[in-house]
């Protein structure tokens, strides 16, 4: 028997499946328990998160009045949190060269029905004018896991190109990586090469399932895969995303790895995930979801949202374009902070004329433009945030993580998304878009807490009318 310790440096100890079967059968065992249900709901009303056991409880438990005050309490905790600001982002494809074999994935290496497509620096650079044109300032760069035709300095390369593009009043001021595990000296590399947040989808913490979906390639080894964010906070990368795709195996186990890991982060590092995804297996070339018999229920998963929010609340979520509009709008009540908008997930995808579907990572179920997305946002009483600023003034890993304990990264991140949006409505939006937005951000300044904060706010958002970019608390 493998001993459970948050603390250990190794995969199996810190995901340990022991402990995961032991908390499953005592959620089973205690989600009818009220009383104890309704003592973990006290406890996640504190705002001080539940461990991975209690939150199982909570996500078994099938009565309808605990999982509404579940609901409830994932709402409020949102808002306090987060306000009501949703962050946005696309992804961008690099290459779909790849040498693993992932079974859910189309780029797996013996797909031989697609195409293989690198960006040449000349193309990145086209993609990224093409998003800066939506209005874009954030990215989530992906690629597969290929030594030869995507090595590290393919990624610095591309990272160096995407920064060093000026086009218009558009930047991307962001990249967040989503690569492959890979090495300490790697890590250190993206660092240096000023990424946001490195994200690793654990894809399932249950070993055996993992060696069975990755039968080849690299991305077979679940020690290396699992223990890979301990190599990237070697590697000087404070704030990194996790995250699970949801339908491999059974969710009840993934939710409780999941939390275990944010656990194992914190214990060892003194900061837990930037971000969690919840990404769910979607159809893709070569890639039918029903081969998959884990897949689980626009309920269930908004139920995992609502617990995710309550266990981990300073740890932002994320939710992609694979979700349907009508989910996205109800995870996002429950406690998403970011979501992509206009994402194409082939590479190439943005500066082509006609759309191509050939390099896909999967089907995209929101298919809306960023102005469409950014206009039902704030139809819904969400302000849309471009903003940057707190990984460019070093406000990442525990320096984020305690000034969001402390509720006051508020005070930064509200009057930051209202200029950002500010700079979309300027630059990219159509004219209802933009017409919804300036009523917006008048009705939304009154919220800024600090009178001298909002004189600011309000002589800066002249100077973004006049032309002058990029402001920030
Ligand atoms: N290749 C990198 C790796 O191995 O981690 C990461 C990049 S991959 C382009 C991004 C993520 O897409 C994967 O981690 C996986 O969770 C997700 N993905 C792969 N196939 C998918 C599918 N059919 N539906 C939904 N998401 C998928």
């Amino acid at each position: 028997m493998i001993k459970y310790d948050p603390k250990s440096l190794v995969a199996e100890e810190f995901i340990n499946d022991e402990e995961i079967k032991a908390t499953l059968e005592y959620a089973d065992a205690n989600k009818d328990n009220l009383e104890l249900v309704d003592k973990i709901i006290e406890k996640a009303k504190e705002r001080k998160g539940l461990n991975h056991r209690e939150a199982s409880v909570l996500l078994a438990c099938d009565n309808e009045e605990k999982i509404k005050e579940i609901y409830d309490l994932a709402e409020q905790i949102k808002k306090d949190f987060y306000g009501n600001r949703i962050v946005m982002f696309a992804p961008l494809y690099l290459s779909n060269y790849c040498v693993n074999g992932c079974l859910y994935c189309p780029y797996h290496q013996k797909n031989k029905t697609i195409p293989r497509k690198k960006l040449t620096q000349e193309e990145v650079k086209k993609e990224v004018i093409a998003l800066q044109d939506m209005g874009h300032k954030r990215l989530a760069i992906e690629a597969g896991e290929d030594p030869v035709n995507n090595p590290i300095e393919y990624i610095l390369d591309c990272i160096k190109t995407i920064y060093s593009i000026k086009h218009k009043n558009g930047a991307i001021r962001r990249v967040n990586v989503n690569i492959a595990a890979t090495t300490v000296e790697n890590y250190r590399k993206l660092k240096e090469a000023g990424i946001g947040t490195y994200i690793l989808f654990q894809e399932t913490y249950h070993k055996e399932s993992y060696e069975y979906l990755h039968p080849t390639g690299p991305k077979h080894n679940y020690a290396y895969h699992t223990e890979a964010m301990d190599r990237a906070m070697e590697g000087g990368i404070d704030d990194v995303g996790i995250g699970v795709l949801f339908g491999l195996d059974k969710y009840r186990y993934e939710f409780a790895g999941l939390l275990m890991h944010a656990e194992h982060l914190e214990a060892v590092h003194g900061v837990g995930p930037h971000t969690i995804s919840v990404p769910r297996v979607k159809h893709a070339d070569d890639i039918d979801p029903t081969d998959f018999d884990n897949s689980l229920s626009d309920e269930m998963f908004c139920k995992i949202a609502a617990c995710i929010r309550i266990a981990v609340p300073y740890t932002g979520m994320i939710i992609s374009t694979r979700e349907t509009p009508k989910v996205r709008e109800e995870i996002i009540r429950l406690g998403v902070s970011q979501i992509s908008g206009g994402s194409r997930t082939s590479v190439g995808g943005y500066a082509e004329e006609e759309r191509p579907h050939d390099t896909e990572q999967f089907d995209v179920s929101d298919n809306r433009t960023l102005d469409e997305v950014v206009n039902w946002l704030m139809r819904a009483g969400y302000i849309p945030s471009f903003c940057t600023a707190c990984y460019r003034e070093g406000r990442t890993g525990d320096r984020f993580m305690s000034l969001c304990k402390s509720g006051q990264i508020q005070n930064c991140c509200h009057p930051n998304a209202l200029m950002t949006l500010k700079e979309f409505l300027m630059d990219y939006a159509s004219p209802d878009t933009k017409k919804i937005g300036e009523e917006l951000i008048e009705k939304e300044i009154d919220n800024i807490g600090k009178e001298k904060v909002k004189e600011i706010v309000r002589e800066r958002l002249v100077k973004i009318e006049n032309g002058e970019r990029d402001f920030r608390f």
